[in-house]
């Protein structure tokens, strides 16, 4: 049931595996890569849950590790907890020729792969993500970054790792509330560019967020192969990639206006914000209703939230929100980047957004 996904980049090219059960392999999968002490980097939450059996089946083929366990949570990825991780690499032995592993979700993937990236000027990484959002995004595609207080990801390089290893089965012991978030992501990569796969998840996604092993694999392997081709067309992000930002212009205002606070996921918000940015299309007659009400009705059915009322607390005001994106990197010239859609399966980015249009829909 394995799936192997080339991901096409000359030199830097890699493969992503996705199956259930792949932890198992891991030991032969990196074999190949690990080169003298291999640093594995986790967080505490992993590695109470999934570090013991990873690093016996690493030892089972001789690799010598060194675990690196970190805490928990976004405030991880900071200049402190990078230079923490660098010193802990460092005395870990790792060279240029090495290895170093990263066992977790998207802020590990990221954290780890930035340190990768600068230490002795690069060294190869591997990505294991456990997290339906890592899998599916944040392991695929060579960003790395930390947060600074002026914003998140502001520090980082592209450096893509070596191979990705993807076990679906390690989804299972991830809260539900994280599993629907990194499914927005999904919902995403489907209705950005591949109306088939979409129709797909409308049959499948309950299997798949049940962690059927067929459904779950097929629904991560879709959306890496989609991603994967993206990326190899435009590693750098100069035009097509700007797509993988659907419901992310909408998404990040609303983060900001909630305060990063757990009020809201990040995949909370992109879910919000796919259903924003359809509705801003059907708006400005670019999409039909019917594909929006679609769309919506597929979020509602998972469980996700499709509508700024579905926060809790305090709705964040229009005004607020038409701020929080002025000030996001999404800016370009003064004008709000959105990503908009004509039909499910097909959108394309803009900058020629009329403000009283972004506000209307926001007032809904
Ligand atoms: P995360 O890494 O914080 O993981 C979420 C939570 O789940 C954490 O508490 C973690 O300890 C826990 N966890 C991880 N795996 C688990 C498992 N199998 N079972 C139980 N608990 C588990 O967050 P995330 O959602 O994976 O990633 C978010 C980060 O990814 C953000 O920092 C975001 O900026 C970044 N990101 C990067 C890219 C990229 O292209 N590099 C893309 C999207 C997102
Ligand atoms: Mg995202």
């Amino acid at each position: 049931m394995t799936v192997h996904i080339p991901v096409s980049l000359g030199t830097r090219s890699y493969g992503i595996h996705v199956g259930p059960g792949l932890i198992s392999e891991a030991g032969k999968l990196l074999k190949p890569f690990a080169k003298g002490p291999v640093p594995i980097v986790t967080d505490s939450n992993v590695a109470f849950l999934h570090l013991d059996r990873f690093i016996g089946v690493l030892q089972d083929e001789g690799i010598e590790v060194h675990p690196i366990v970190l805490d928990a949570g976004e405030g991880t990825k900071s200049f402190a907890w990078l230079e923490k991780l660098i010193g802990q690499l460092l005395a870990a032995g790792v060279d240029r020729g090495g290895l170093i592993v990263a066992l977790g979700g998207g802020v590990i993937g990221d954290l780890t792969g930035f340190a990768a990236g600068i230490l002795k000027r690069g060294i190869a990484f591997a990505q294991i993500p456990t997290t339906l959002l890592s899998q599916v995004d944040s392991s695929v595609g060579g960003k790395t970054a930390i947060n600074v207080p002026e914003g998140k990801n502001l520090v980082g390089v592209f450096h893509q790792p070596s191979i990705v290893i993807a076990d679906t089965d390690v989804l299972g012991t991830l809260p539900r509330r994280e599993l629907l978030a990194g499914y927005a992501e999904v919902v995403k990569t489907a209705a950005l560019g591949n109306a088939d796969y979409f129709s797909w998840l409308e049959k499948n996604a309950v299997q798949a967020l049940n962690g059927e092993p067929e459904a779950i694999v097929r629904a991560v392997a879709e959306a890496c192969k989609m991603k994967a081709g993206i990326v190899a067309r435009d590693e750098r992000e100069s035009g097509e990639r700007a797509l993988l930002n659907l419901g992310h212009t909408f998404g990040h205002a609303l983060e900001t206006a909630t305060g990063f606070s757990g009020r809201l996921l990040h995949g909370e918000g992109v879910s919000i914000g796919m259903a924003l940015a359809f509705q801003l299309s059907v708006k400005l007659g670019l999409c039909p209703a019917a594909d929006c009400e679609r769309l919506i009705a597929h979020l509602k059915m998972v469980g996700m939230p499709s509508a700024i009322s579905d926060i809790p607390g305090e709705r964040p005001s229009p005004e607020v929100l038409i701020a929080a994106m002025a000030h996001d990197k999404k800016v370009k010239d003064g004008k709000l980047i959105f990503v908009l859609a004509r039909r499910i399966g097909e959108t394309f980015v803009t900058g020629d957004v009329p403000v009283d249009a972004v506000r209307e829909v926001l007032e809904v």
